[in-house]
């Protein structure tokens, strides 16, 4: 899949559309979720163009992937989730339900996050 530029993240990214940022570097923003599944649910992003986990993990560098796994762990811990606990998930693609396709790393907290999956194929 060709990335493209007028995703909803890329927008955020250029500063078009607003976020409420909770952490940025120079190669990581992350932001709450519009639509928050848990008491905590933020979206950490990479600032490069890269459509998923399939195409960060082939193209990325090295710093671009340390930064964004360091963040995420570092964003954990500053809201208080590395505690009580906390989840982090990556849609890929079609058979995962990938909305938005720039990738993204959701984390999740805040309550009982339940079985790891639902059990429904939705
Ligand atoms: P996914 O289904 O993994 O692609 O998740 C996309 C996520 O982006 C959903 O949880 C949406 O609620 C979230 N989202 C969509 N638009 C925005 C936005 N403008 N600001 C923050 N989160 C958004």
């Amino acid at each position: 899949m060709s990335y493209d530029p007028d995703n909803i993240f890329a927008k955020i990214l250029r500063g078009e559309i607003p976020c409420k940022k909770v952490h940025e570097d120079d190669h990581v923003l992350a932001f709450h979720d519009i639509n928050p599944q848990a008491p905590t649910h933020i979206l950490v992003i990479p600032k490069g163009a890269y459509t998923d986990m399939d195409d960060f993990t082939q193209n990325a560098s090295d710093g671009e992937i340390a930064s964004l796994f360091r963040a995420v762990g570092s964003i954990a811990r500053s809201v208080g989730a590395a505690e009580s606990g906390y989840r982090i998930l990556s849609n890929c693609g079609a058979n995962a339900h990938q909305e938005v396709p720039h990738l993204h790393i959701h984390v999740f907290a805040g309550r009982r996050l339940g079985a790891m999956l639902a059990k429904t194929d939705g």
